[in-house]
């Protein structure tokens, strides 16, 4: 894949860029070693002052970079003001709490004293250099969800972003590069896919981090497994969306439109099957068609969009053949299910609902990257958390019920990362974020997230 910037609006290609040459690889990977030396002897004072310069520094930047994002992926230009926010929120927010989330922890004087110790206690080092392997959905919280606490933790990282999101890569190094932090603390490597395992196999990368797909995880998880090196995986989620009798459906049909097309279908944690009680399946289906058919789609750089095109043609095509494959096996699109007319060119796709899905068919299995919904009917309980977890993910769910046992049940059988219940999946930098099953392991975010990158040392006292 070339490294490129390429209008999804358009297909016009707007600026392309070499891949570094292994020379220049070379003495990014020296400064970045040569860097987490001096930089993990400094405080959390000094680590938070940085982090909360490069935090004021996007603020300032947030109409450029929010039109740089769109420029490059196509989300709307108002979902990406508000991804730079959440930047800001998640970097001030590691600023001010990582020395308490990575504090020193006592062992009780029992235990210590059991072991032999007169005293003991927990603390967590940083690792060294974290190699982070970023996606294009959402270019700047990927790689600010990662960099806020790596940073904050003493680490140092190398930034390999996707390949149709360069100018949003830079922009990355640069903002780091700005805000003061020592030379090498942070850095954006420019390379294709290919020399990943080249980069991670070098004595001086510690562990990595991904997000994005199965195939891309697995690679880089080999490789790292190969080398024994810590990984992070965040990858695909397939999230089921339940809704049962005594739920306000109203508000879960509204709810559910959002959720399954922000940042135009292309979110790991989007809910993406709908599962509905029978009892307010008409009713659900009903309202949820009708929002996701009125939606409006179109350029992302105008302030009404709300659907935009998706990030590549790839993409738009990979989507197309899962709603080709069901509709061909008995799928029925109550809207949607093809391009937009209106829209000839660039890689649009419009709102679309799937019913009557089968186990056969490649949509029950597989993530729709795209706003593509899909709906199933189910007569009770069990049947909804049977479907809910018939799915090679685990990343997250949503569960509309007023009914605190069936709450209860949900939060016990659900096969997921999180469930959120009457509301919608959204990341928080003060929650873990993360899944089992092939949506990965490891958690971002969070004190859990902090901890990933820590060497966590036991301390013993005799
Ligand atoms: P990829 O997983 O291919 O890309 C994500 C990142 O991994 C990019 O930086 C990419 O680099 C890199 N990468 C890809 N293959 C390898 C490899 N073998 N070794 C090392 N690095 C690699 O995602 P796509 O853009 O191809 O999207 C495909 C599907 O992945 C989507 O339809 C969706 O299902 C899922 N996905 C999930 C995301 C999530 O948020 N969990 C985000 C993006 C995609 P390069 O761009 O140079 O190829």
């Amino acid at each position: 894949m070339p490294i490129a910037t390429v209008n999804p609006a358009t297909g016009e290609t707007l600026k392309t860029f070499e891949p570094l040459g292994p020379e220049t690889i070379e003495s990014r990977l020296a400064a970045a070693h040569e860097a987490f030396r001096q930089y993990r002897t400094t405080g959390f004072g000094e680590r938070a002052l940085l982090l909360k310069k490069a935090a004021l520094l996007l603020e300032k930047d947030q109409e450029d970079i929010a039109r740089t994002m769109t420029t490059e992926m196509g989300k709307p230009v108002t979902a990406a003001r508000a991804e730079a926010a959440k930047c800001v929120k998640a970097m001030r927010w590691y600023a001010d709490h990582a020395e308490e989330l990575l504090a020193d922890e006592p062992v009780a004087d029992a235990e210590a004293k059991d072991s032999g110790a007169a005293r003991a206690h927990v603390h967590y080092r940083p690792l060294g250099v974290v190699l982070a392997v970023m996606p294009w959905n959402f270019p700047l919280w990927q790689v600010v969800r990662f960099a806020a606490p790596a940073l904050m933790a003493g680490n140092t990282g190398l930034l390999k972003h996707a390949s149709n999101v360069p100018q949003t890569a830079l922009y990355l190094g640069d903002l780091f590069h700005r805000a003061g932090y020592p030379e090498g603390c942070f850095q954006t490597l420019l390379i294709g896919a290919g020399a990943v395992e080249g980069v991670l196999r070098d004595p001086r990368v510690a562990a990595a981090t991904l997000t994005g797909s199965e195939p891309a995880g697995r690679s880089v998880a080999s490789v790292a497994g190969d080398e024994v090196k810590k990984t992070v995986l965040e990858l695909g989620g397939s999230d089921p969306f339940v809704v049962m009798p005594s739920a306000d459906v109203d508000k879960a049909a509204r709810t559910a439109v959002t959720a399954r097309v922000q940042n135009n279908g292309q979110s790991c944690i989007a809910a993406k099957r709908f599962i509905v009680h029978e009892d307010v399946y008409d009713a659900f289906t009903e309202r949820f068609t009708a929002r996701m058919e009125g939606l409006t789609v179109g350029d992302p750089l105008d302030e009404s969009t709300e659907v935009g095109p998706l990030a590549s043609e790839q993409g738009r095509g990979d989507l197309e053949e899962l709603v080709d494959d069901a509709v061909r096996l008995g799928a029925q699109a109550l809207c949607g299910g093809g391009r937009p007319a209106d829209h000839p060119h660039g890689w649009f796709y419009l709102p679309t609902v799937l019913t009557g899905i089968t186990p056969e068919m490649r949509i029950h299995r597989e993530e729709t990257f795209g706003p593509v919904a899909t709906v199933y009917r189910v007569a009770d309980l069990d049947e909804a958390v049977q479907v809910a977890n018939d799915s090679p993910f685990g990343l997250s769910s949503n569960v509309w019920t007023r009914d605190e046992s069936e709450v209860a049940r949900f939060v016990r059988d659900l096969e997921a990362g999180g469930v959120f219940v009457n509301g919608m999946t959204a990341s928080h930098p003060a929650m873990p974020f993360g899944g089992v099953k092939r949506s990965g392991y490891g958690r971002e975010l969070s004190g859990h997230g902090i901890k990933e990158f820590c060497n966590t040392t036991t301390v013993w006292r005799g």
